[in-house]
């Protein structure tokens, strides 16, 4: 039986951590609880503990099936957590109360806020993370949480009722079968979340083997056999690779830069104040480059090298060191040597992902300065991975032609925790409802970051991993880190489920007073020369003698909340903790008013007529190819009709609203200048005609 460890749901109480790996049981899989959950969830990475710990806060009783517990919330590649557009999404599961943002807040050992030279709309929070601390926080969680079973074993296949004869084609899933034996689990809905497992194959030099992740098997074969012959799913190939890992004792840091962390640690939480690690217990990152001998050993091997010979498409956001030396030959490429944990002994050099042979990759990363000397602890390798093309899913991730199955994380097509995690609590939101017959929820592109990965994935598709960036989302302004509990939270707890009551009132409370406080700041309108009286030094200029409200004083980049609030502390003082959110709100207003009244007026225009005969090739407005080629095809015959198309964003509906009002406005124009000529004409044939 390959069943060896089962934890009963009774387990509400967190354990004390280490504790909940400890526990000596071996139990056979008959001492389930049940042999019907509401909702199975496959899988135990990323995406699979969102989306169990989400069906289960949403009500649903869920098991959790995955191969090996103790990998439960391993972290494949790299041990960070965020990033610019990344950061976005971690802060949107916690606003829906998912686990990752809190977890990286408990295993953070290196915070620091990405691209900052930027506006705060597109701001990075990131965190570098203690491999086990993360790992252990993701499986107290899971272990403690109610109505969640979690229970170790590979799923061999999906039971499934043959279609209804009504719905050809359509089939229904009814549970799960393990392998190795004949047990079967039903449940109402079942989420697949099996990563880069989906018949696996590991790649180092020339050597290739079944494998999931260095040290995991792959999915079973019956599993993928399943979704193709079975469900006729249609599906892909995609690739990924991850470095070496490197003694830290081997490496001589001080000929590389430091990078230290920021000295105030920003936690992911909305629900924490500050993160588990001080400042003085941050661990710095190291920056450094490669040289021309690194791109020497790429050519050397690559005849030794079958992943990169490949054609199998991989990540071009996060590509392999050979991938970055073939396309930008002659550079110094940047390799970043991050902790591991605190007390790990090894290095991760973000940057050097690669899978040519064990004694190549040692030649290579000893041609760069810091590690002269430096020693491989595991070499770097390559998964390859069947993925399900993902515009055969709803918006609630479920798939179409399968009543109750719904996918999520690298499956879809997607690559990165981030990515994965959300696609997780969304699809286990989805599969919950689902399985207690209550309707499937959706988040629109306007209000989420993921939105914006869903509709992406579900309506264009991938050609390659989808990683996130902050130029997916064409209403970032308003899609920002600092407000995800603003715009989530309270659709989580009133509309989805997914909310605790404890998070729904503490954002009821933060939201309470950044409505206070903007109202304080609207309220106090002053001349400009009596704000000057107020504020000596403020940037304003003495020619403008216009009436300003407090926030539009707060949209100078040298008025901070607190000169405000010392200026008129009876009215302000009480909220300069929120003087960050409130600046960066009053920074936005203006965007965020506008991007408002768009969403508003397509939402009023959705009859307007399209005329039939536009050539949308030569519109003089900016709308992608992608988004001309499918407008020019479907030919929608409303601006509703061509909101509701896949593919089509809302800035394109926007910018094709505009110019057919303006194209409008130009013929009424021209209509009303007509009988004006013509009366001028008809005036001179007339004046022509009198006797001179
Ligand atoms: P995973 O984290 O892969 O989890 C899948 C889970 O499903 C595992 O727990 C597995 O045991 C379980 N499982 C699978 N099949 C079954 C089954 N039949 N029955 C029960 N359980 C099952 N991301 C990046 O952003 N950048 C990178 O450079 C990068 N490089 C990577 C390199 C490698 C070698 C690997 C393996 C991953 C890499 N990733 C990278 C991807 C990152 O790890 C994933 O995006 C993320 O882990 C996906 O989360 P997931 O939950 O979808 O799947």
């Amino acid at each position: 039986m390959t069943v060896r460890w089962c934890v009963s749901h009774m387990l509400r109480k967190k354990l004390p951590l280490l504790q909940s790996f400890l526990l000596p049981v071996s139990r056979h899989v008959s001492h389930l609880a049940r042999h019907q959950y509401d909702v199975i969830v496959v899988g135990g990475g990323h995406a699979g503990t969102e989306a169990g710990a989400a069906a289960a806060r949403v009500g649903a009783e869920t098991l959790l099936v995955t191969q090996k517990i103790h990998t439960i919330g391993a972290l494949s590649c790299n041990p960070s957590l965020g990033g610019v557009g990344k950061g976005q999404l971690v802060k949107e599961v916690d606003a829906l109360d998912g686990l990752c943002g809190r977890a990286g807040d408990w295993a953070g050992i290196h915070f620091s806020i990405l691209n900052r030279r930027k506006g705060p709309a597109v701001w990075g929070p990131r965190a570098q993370l203690d491999r086990q601390r993360y790992r252990e926080f993701i499986q107290s969680e899971l272990l403690s949480t109610p109505r969640l079973t979690v229970l170790e074993g590979s799923v061999e296949e999906l039971l499934i009722t043959e279609p209804n004869p009504e719905e050809p084609g359509h089939h229904r899933v009814t549970g799960i079968r393990l392998a190795n034996g004949s047990h079967s689990i039903s449940a109402r809905s079942v989420v697949l979340t099996t990563g880069t497992f989906l018949s696996g194959s590991l790649f180092v030099g020339q050597t290739t083997s079944p494998g999931g992740r260095i040290g995991d098997a792959p999915s079973s074969a019956g599993l993928s056999h399943m979704l193709r012959e079975k469900l006729g799913l249609r599906i892909g190939r995609l690739r990924t690779g991850t470095p070496p890992r490197i003694v830290k004792d081997s490496v001589d840091l001080s000929l590389a830069k430091l990078h230290p962390p920021d000295s105030h640690p920003t936690p992911f939480s909305f629900l924490n104040s500050h993160t588990r690690c001080k400042p003085e217990e941050q661990l710095p990152c190291h920056l450094t480059f490669t040289t021309p001998g690194v791109e020497r050993v790429v050519r050397e091997s690559l005849h030794l090298n079958c992943h990169i010979q490949q054609d199998t498409k991989g990540p071009r956001y996060c590509p392999s060191i050979e991938s970055r030396v073939l396309r930008f030959p002659g550079r110094n490429h940047q390799v970043w040597l991050e902790p591991e944990g605190v007390t790990s002994d090894l290095l991760y050099p973000q940057g050097l992902s690669m899978t040519m042979p064990p004694d190549m990759q040692l030649r290579l990363i000893r041609e760069i300065p810091p590690m002269h000397r430096a020693e491989i602890h595991t070499p770097g390798y390559g998964v390859q991975y069947d993925f399900v093309c993902p515009t055969q899913l709803s918006p609630a991730l479920q798939v179409k032609s399968t009543q109750g199955l719904f996918l999520a994380g690298q499956i879809n097509g997607t690559t990165g925790y981030e990515e994965a995690a959300v696609q997780g609590l969304w699809a286990g939101v989805n599969a919950a409802r689902w399985a207690l017959s209550m309707p499937t929820v959706a988040l629109s592109r306007t209000e989420s970051y993921i939105g914006v990965l869903i509709d992406d994935l579900v309506s264009r598709g991938v050609t390659e991993p989808y990683r996130m960036f902050t130029s997916r989302a064409e209403f970032r302004t308003h899609l920002r880190p600092d407000n995800a509990d603003l715009r989530l939270t309270l659709k989580g707890f009133e509309e989805v489920g997914c909310v605790s009551s404890l998070r729904h009132q503490e954002t009821l409370r933060v939201r309470n007073s950044l409505q206070d406080a903007l109202m304080a700041l609207q309220t106090l309108t002053l001349s400009t020369a009596n704000w000057r009286k107020k504020l000596p030094g403020i940037p304003i200029s003495e020619t403008k003698s216009t009436l300003m409200t407090g926030i539009d004083l707060l949209q100078y980049s040298d008025v901070t909340f607190e000169m405000l609030a010392s200026a008129f502390p009876e009215s302000l003082s009480p909220y300069v903790k929120f003087s960050q959110r409130l600046k960066i709100e009053a920074v936005y207003k203006p965007h965020c008013d506008l991007n408002k009244k768009e969403i508003e007026r397509i939402q009023r225009e959705e009859n307007m007529s399209l005329p039939q005969d536009i050539d949308y090739f030569s519109l003089p407005v900016s709308l992608s190819q992608e988004v001309r080629e499918i407008l020019d095809r479907v030919r929608p015959s409303t601006l509703g009709a061509a909101t509701r198309l896949e593919g089509i964003t809302p800035a394109a509906v926007v910018n094709l609203l505009n110019y057919v009002r303006i194209t409008e406005k130009n013929k009424e124009t021209h209509r009303n200048q007509q009988p004006q000529k013509e009366r001028e004409q008809e005036l001179c044939a007339n004046s022509a005609s009198l006797p001179q």
